[in-house]
Order: structure tokens, then sequence, then C-alpha cells
């Protein structure tokens, strides 16, 4: 069984744009072994937005580079456009999955559907990292839908799949459909209050376990909403009590045991690409945002 090495947390609420109030609930700016391959987690809401007439709230158009940025959608929707000629929107349940990788703009904004109605909003922005081999990849978005995420359900709860897979034997196994660069498992969780679960995440991955809303109870110690609690890498499966009706999002990764060196929207591997980066991007090397 993994055990618990720390409860990460932040109450200094920031926003990104005018469209997301975030907490950041680990970051490359810390240490980065721990948590590798995993960079940042913005857990932005709950809130809840007024109705808005014109531009909806947001964040313009930036770039990204050396890494993956994955957004999952719990209330309201969230549109993107970038330079690769990806785009939509995604709504609740939903999931998009952004490799930077080589280089990409992007703008995210509110939907303007959502905009209009405002209204209850909770997502996570997760970054992945690329091994060193894969930060030149080129740009990607896989949109994945409600209907592609399999759900496994076990006594007091399910899970959603989005990433790798769950378990086999006992609870009958099923395989996310985000394509990844290295081993990633990304589960979206609900237990019941009263649920006992051993959760089949595995031996020497890093291993997570956000709590969105509710409480745990994790190897004897409580987590609490917008907590995050960072397990062993040594040892399968960790159990895990639901103190209240619970959501976790669950994520485990193969470490990338490579040098990490980020500037902002860059996160590559030495200081003299972190340069390079940013003179592509000053020089207009990122390309330009599809139509809308
Ligand atoms: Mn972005």
């Amino acid at each position: 069984m993994k055990t618990l090495e720390t409860i990460l947390r932040n109450d200094t609420p920031h926003w990104v744009g005018d469209g997301f109030p975030v907490r950041s609930l680990f970051s490359y700016h810390g240490e980065t072994a721990p948590i590798s391959p995993f960079l940042l987690f913005d857990y932005a809401g709950p809130w809840n937005f007024e109705p808005v007439k014109g531009r909806p709230r947001g964040v313009g158009e930036h770039p990204h580079k050396g890494f993956e940025t994955v957004t999952i959608v719990y209330d309201g929707e969230v549109s993107h456009r970038d330079s690769s000629g990806g785009g939509g929107t995604i709504g609740a349940g939903e999931v998009q999955w952004m490799t930077a990788g080589a280089g990409v703009l992007h703008e995210e904004f509110h939907s303007p559907g959502y905009s209009r109605t405002g209204g209850p909003f909770r997502m996570v922005q997760l970054w992945v990292n690329l091994p060193a081999k894969d930060k030149l990849t080129p740009a990607k978005y896989q949109a994945i839908t409600r209907d592609m995420i399999p759900e496994v359900s076990f006594d007091g709860g399910r899970a959603r799949i989005i990433a790798g897979e769950f378990g086999a034997g006992e609870f009958g196994g099923a395989e996310g459909p985000a394509s990844t660069f290295t081993p990633i498992n990304l589960w979206d969780v609900r237990l019941a209050a009263g649920a006992e679960l051993t959760l089949p995440v595995p031996d020497g991955h890093t291993t997570m376990v956000a709590v969105l809303s509710g409480h745990v109870t994790i190897d004897g110690k409580g987590v609490g909403e917008a907590e995050i609690a960072r397990l062993s890498r040594d040892g399968a499966d960790v159990a895990v009590r639901a103190d209240g009706d619970a959501m976790l999002l669950v994520m485990t990764g193969e470490p990338i045991n490579e040098p990490v060196f980020g500037y902002g929207p860059f996160v590559m591997n030495t200081e003299a690409e972190i340069r390079q980066a940013i003179a592509d991007f000053n020089s207009g090397r990122f390309g330009a945002l599809a139509p809308a």
C-alpha cells in the first residue's frame, strides 16, 4: 500500500484573465522531482458567474511550449482556439488535452452560450510535462467528449477513466481515451458518504489524489476540499474512505527524471532552451490563431 507523504494546498487564489478564479495546488515553481511528470495544478472555482453581455470572460492569446495542458470541465463551458488549427467548446464532463510541444498559441474563454446564462463554474487545468525527446513534437489537440470516457462502477461510487487504465480483475478494467507520451492515469472519481475503496494505483508512479469537494481519509489522515494528497511512489494501491460525498481527481504518472527549467508558459530542460522559446515567440515563430 502507498502511504501519504504530504498534503498540498494553497489558500491564496488568483485570477487567470478574468474568467478563472484559480488556486494553484502545486506548480513547477517549487520542487519538481516529487511531482514529475506533472508540473502544475490549477483548481478554478467553484464559482458562480453572473451572465455577461459582449465578450466572454477568459484569457486571450498566449503561448505554451514544451508540455501539455489538460483542462477538465466540471461545471460551465470553455471555448478554445489555437495555432495548430485546434479548437472547440468543452462542457461539463469533458476534457481538452492540448499538446503544446514545439509551441502553440491559444486563447481560453468561457463559451458564448455559458457567458450569456452564467451559473456554476468549476474546472481543473493540469500541466503534464513531456520528456526531452518529445518537447518539440508538433502541437496537437485532443477533444475528449463525454461519450468517449468509460465509466467503472463499484460499491459506493464510480470512476470515469480519462487516461490510463483502471484496475483489471475486480473492477472489470477500463481504458481511457487520452493519448499520452509517458504512462499516465487520470481518473474522475465520485464516492458516496461512507464508501471505502482501494484505488488500483500503480507501484513506482508519482501518485496524487485531489479532493475537489468533500472530505476523505487516506492513510489515516484527513484530506479536505481543494487539497491534494501526494502519496509514496513505492507500493501499489491506496485505501480511501469518503467521510461525506466526495469528488476526487486521481493522477498518477511515471516520473520523468530530467531537469526542469520553466518560465511562465514555457517549460523546457535548460535555461538556453527557455531563452530560445522566448526569442521564437517574440519573432512570431509560434504561428497564428485559427480564424474565429
Ligand atoms: Mn493556456
